[in-house]
């Protein structure tokens, strides 16, 4: 028997989320701006980084960009009311 979520675990996480029109977070791998780009398939990654057991920063990639930079924080998880297609 396994447990899906550890909500009590305080390490770096990523999530999977469509970008939204009017996204001006800048890509952590390739320094370009997170929107909508043909590259990314409007898709984006969220990733909240942990120093120790302290909440840093937060992330954010291109999905291609995420893949490429080997998902350093794991692999991103939807959110559950979201299905990939
Ligand atoms: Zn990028």
């Amino acid at each position: 028997m396994t447990t899906a979520a550890n909500p009590a675990v305080l390490q770096s996480r990523a999530v999977e989320r469509l970008v939204e029109p009017g996204n001006s977070a800048m890509c952590a791998h390739c320094a370009a701006p997170v929107k909508f780009v043909a590259r990314s398939q409007h898709r984006q990654v969220i990733a909240n980084v942990y120093v120790g057991n302290t909440w840093d920063r937060v992330e954010h990639y291109h999905y291609d960009c995420y893949l490429e930079a080997g998902q350093i924080y794991g692999a991103p998880s939807l959110p559950p009311n979201r299905k990939r297609s």
